[in-house]
């Protein structure tokens, strides 16, 4: 499939969406703390979402039953809010899309509850740095693959791991579009970024290994051994000057 290049003026639309996501996650990351459940902050994230003229992109999606995504600890991505409580020293991944006017925005961040154990403070920092690294390499003229590549180089150079079934991906007005960004694999393969593509570059770092597993709730994807992951996403066009990030959550 083709990567939809997008005119500036839908590169506008996605900057509406990229704001509204920003706004909640940001929300999500200021609220969360230890006690509550994870579907109180698919309530929180509901709540915030109806402060705009905006949708969820995640609900209904395939079936999904909620608006975030929450990921505790061994999961990595794609849980689904519940009666589970959050504790001290919980890692917790908070994914969240939202459509204005037609285009999608998706980000994700993974935050700490209370006091967090050496190495998941260690696991947080490496995986947002790998997220940075990617949309680093995100500019017109450069191989997808660049993006891929320095991803794994910069998650497995601190002795992490980057989960391989699982991708970035082309976005706007479908949340999932082509391109697939896998976050591991050498520079210099895949089409040659350009000028208006818009894309969601998400690594998912593993502290043991990549390999991952579906739950019994068909949704949820757990490391297979147990071990812990974090997740952050952004999405970006790119632009003359580079990467625009649309969903600019660490600034906010
Ligand atoms: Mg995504």
């Amino acid at each position: 499939m083709a990567i939809i290049i997008k005119s500036p003026d839908e590169i506008a639309a996605m900057r509406q969406a990229g704001r509204v996501v920003t706004a909640v996650l940001s929300t999500l990351a200021r609220e969360i703390k230890a006690g509550m459940t994870t579907a109180e902050l698919d309530d929180i994230a509901v709540r915030e979402l109806a402060k705009y003229k905006a949708g969820a992109s995640f609900k209904g999606y395939r079936g999904f039953p909620a608006s975030l995504c929450v990921s505790l600890n061994e999961e990595v991505v794609h849980g689904i809010p519940g009666e589970r409580v959050i504790n001290d020293g919980d890692i917790v991944s908070l994914d969240f899309g939202a459509f204005v006017d037609g285009f999608h925005g998706d980000a994700a961040l993974t935050v700490g509850v209370g006091s967090i154990r050496p190495e998941a403070k260690r696991l947080l920092e490496v995986a947002k740095g790998a997220l940075e690294v990617g949309i680093a390499e995100a500019k017109s003229g450069a191989h997808l693959s660049d993006i891929s590549a320095a991803i794994q180089r910069y998650a497995e150079s601190a002795g992490f791991s980057v989960v391989r079934e699982y991708t970035g991906h082309g976005i706007g007005r479908n949340m999932h579009e082509s391109p697939q960004i896998p976050n591991f694999g050498p520079p210099g393969e895949g089409p040659v970024l350009q000028e208006g593509m818009a894309l969601a570059i998400e690594p998912m770092v593993n502290i043991g290994g990549w390999e991952t597993r579906v739950k019994g709730d068909r949704w949820t994807v757990v490391t297979a051994d147990g071990s812990l992951s974090a997740h952050f996403e952004k999405t970006i066009a790119i632009t003359r000057g580079g990467a625009e990030v649309l969903t600019p959550w660490d600034e906010s």
